[in-house]
């Protein structure tokens, strides 16, 4: 059984446009055990291994504050990833679902996000279980665990909006 870049049964591939608008800074490197996506985890767990994020300069002083954290949001960039299906058979059995209501790394932009358990922090090295990610994954962005995260601006008025009926579309079914 191959599950690297091949089409499944019933899955669809389209021509993507050319990549021409954002450009990310990849501001670290990810290490883990995993050289191999058929041997990833589907998806981290609290208790997966201990995995290294090393924030690159010119960004390591935007570590300051991060220990406070016992637990970051960690957005990664899914490197090997196709980016050109629309459908997907994650179980290989001819059903097919929307990339957007599975978390396949397959995906237009194929960004990866994990909640992390932060263990130490040691100079530009974190050290954190629940990763999901081969070794040398290029690292996007870290955040704080947003359920952890009170913001320190002071609020403004859309903070005090609640939904307004007119502004929702009603789904059938
Ligand atoms: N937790 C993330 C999420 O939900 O956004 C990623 C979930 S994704 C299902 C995890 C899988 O992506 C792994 O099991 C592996 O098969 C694949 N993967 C991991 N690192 C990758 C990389 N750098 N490039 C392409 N695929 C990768």
């Amino acid at each position: 059984m191959v599950r690297l870049n091949e089409i499944r049964d019933n899955e669809v591939a389209i021509a993507p446009p050319q990549a021409e608008d954002a450009a990310l800074v990849f501001i670290g490197r990810i290490s883990t055990p995993w050289t191999s996506r058929l041997e990833t985890p589907r998806q981290g767990r609290p208790d997966g291994p201990v995995c290294t994020i090393e924030i690159f300069e010119p960004w390591v002083a935007a570590l300051k504050g991060v220990e406070r954290f016992e637990r970051l949001e960690v957005l990664y960039w899914l490197h090997q990833s196709r980016r050109d299906l629309v459908l997907q058979s994650p179980a290989s059995n001819g059903e097919v679902h929307g990339t957007f209501s599975i978390r396949s790394p397959v995906r237009p932009n194929p960004i990866g996000t994990s909640i992390v358990a932060l263990e130490k922090i040691e100079g530009n090295r974190l050290f954190v279980r629940g990763l999901d990610c081969l070794d040398g994954t290029p690292l996007i962005d870290l955040k704080p665990d947003r359920t952890l995260f009170k913001p320190i601006a002071p609020p403004q008025p859309g903070d005090f909006e609640t939904g307004q009926v007119h502004m929702c579309k009603k789904i059938d079914g």
